[in-house]
């Protein structure tokens, strides 16, 4: 090789920046430790696939490593572990650091509700002898995906008295399950003929829940389909119709969490989007031991429908959450947050060479090269985004490159092509620094997400050198 040729090999590795596959940046060990970092992550999606699974889950881990519910009256020590569980539906868990919060908190944010059906207020009906729930789909799905899958039925209904019941069915081997119909191929030539968007509209995600009515004498009777379902649910719940109006139940994929590929080099799961996120900021926090700032991992509902409601990341929880910690180290809340510093945790899109035409080749995150930090989200000129800093992003990036923590950048797809947003923007309200710091992931929101072992591993790794900060 001529001299020329080697200065410029050596002055490339020099000045530009290498995106390759992290896959030759890790050892076999990394990789054996994200594997099995990954057995944990795909027990917590199978068993937290509505957000009040995900709180309930995440507190059963929490408890185990010492957790306990946090009480602001109480005077906390370096080192104490609490959370705050908002309705069920949120959480906030923290350990106590070594300068409390007087000099800010490290938060790390992720959101634990994904797209799913919802049940209407008034959802069951029959009609032509058969049982139906009426749905309205929750988040930014593709209708069409719903069609023709698995769909187990998860959620709370609340009694008029003011008690209620938990539901879970088609889960476990030998339940029943439930499914939106489509129609044959042999009869689409029209629903073929319109587009992707129009061909299932939201009105036609009916769940079948019911073929069977009830039997009387004569065979004759009104609404027998209808009623045989409401005398199963009341025999098996105690409820009554008039109860669904107080209820939320989501209709979620039924199969579990997998390994993908001959490699089993990543995991497809519903839910992904923000679990794969969520799942290492919890582990991260109760790896954390005594850190010197107080960290926070903090677990948001309502991301997919625009972060609204008290346990959405609008909400005043956390704000409300660090003033108590604040008054307890005789400090102001402004000046906390002011200090403060979070890893915005949500996924990105995964660049993929089949719809190649979205992405913006140059600028897109890939499958196993690690966590995304994401300057900024949003659509149509940067509009519903936060935008971190120059110098925030410089100091995440040294954080992660210091401690050989595998990252990338890129944005959401092409320019024009469409967006999206995280819980970043609402944290940054609070005059926190924020980035997104998240998991690529292929088929984002589809029922069946894809992401990489390596990547997920990455992501708690990134958690855990930022509360060690
Ligand atoms: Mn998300
Ligand atoms: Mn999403």
């Amino acid at each position: 090789m001529s001299e020329k040729t080697t200065m410029a090999e050596e002055l490339s590795k020099e000045l530009l920046i290498s995106r390759r596959n992290g896959f030759w940046d890790v050892t076999d060990d990394v990789i054996a430790q994200a594997d099995e970092f990954c057995e944990g992550y795909k027990d917590f999606l199978n068993r937290s696939k509505t957000e009040r699974e995900s709180v309930a889950a995440t507190i059963e881990m929490a408890e185990k490593a010492g957790f306990v519910p946090f009480d602001s009256a109480k005077k906390y020590q370096p080192g104490d572990k609490v959370y705050m569980n908002n309705r069920g539906k949120s959480i906030i868990l923290a350990v106590i650091g070594t300068e409390g919060c007087k000099n800010g908190v490290h938060i790390s944010a992720a959101h634990i509700d994904s797209p799913r059906l919802d049940l209407k207020p008034y959802p069951l009906y029959e009609t032509n002898d058969l049982a139906m729930f009426k749905t309205h789909y929750y988040g930014g799905v593709k209708k069409y995906q719903w069609t023709a899958i698995p769909l187990a039925m998860h959620g709370r209904i609340v009694r008029r008295d003011g008690s209620y019941v938990d539901v879970c069915i088609g889960e476990e081997e030998g339940e029943p399950q439930f499914c939106v119909t489509d129609l044959l191929p042999h009869l689409s030539s029209e629903q073929s003929a319109k587009t992707l968007g129009k061909a299932i509209e939201g009105e036609a995600l009916n769940i079948l829940v019911g073929s069977r009515p009830v039997r009387t004498e004569d065979g004759k009777g009104d609404k027998l389909f209808k009623l045989n379902v409401m005398k199963l649910l009341h025999d098996k719940y105690g409820i009554i119709e008039e109860d669904l109006v107080s209820s939320e139940i989501e209709f979620v994929p039924a199969f579990k969490a997998n390994d993908y590929g001959f490699d089993r080099s990543m995991i497809g799961s519903y839910g992904h989007d923000d679990r794969v996120c969520a799942y290492p900021a919890v582990m991260a926090l109760l790896h954390c031991g005594t850190p010197k700032k107080t960290a926070l991992t903090v677990l948001a509902d309502k991301e997919e429908i625009g972060s609204i409601g008290n346990t959405g990341m609008r909400s005043s929880f956390l704000s409300y959450f660090v003033a108590d910690l604040a008054k307890q180290d005789g400090v102001e809340v402004r000046d906390v947050l002011t200090k403060s510093k979070c890893l915005s945790a949500d996924v990105c899109a995964a660049y993929d060479p089949t719809y190649a035409s979205a992405y913006e080749l140059n600028n897109s995150c890939f499958l196993n090269n690690g966590v995304s930090i994401m300057k900024y989200t949003g659509a149509r000129g940067k509009s519903g985004t936060s935008d971190a800093s120059a110098e925030f992003m410089g100091e995440i990036r040294g954080l992660l490159y210091r401690n050989n923590v595998l990252w990338q950048t890129g944005e959401l797809g092409k320019i024009d092509v469409g967006g999206g947003g995280t819980v970043a923007q609402f944290i940054a309200d609070l005059n926190v620094d924020v980035v997104d710091v998240g998991v690529p992931v292929l088929s984002m929101h589809a029922p069946l997400e894809v992401v990489s072992k390596l990547d997920v591993y990455m992501e708690y790794r990134a958690f855990h050198v930022f509360f060690a900060e």
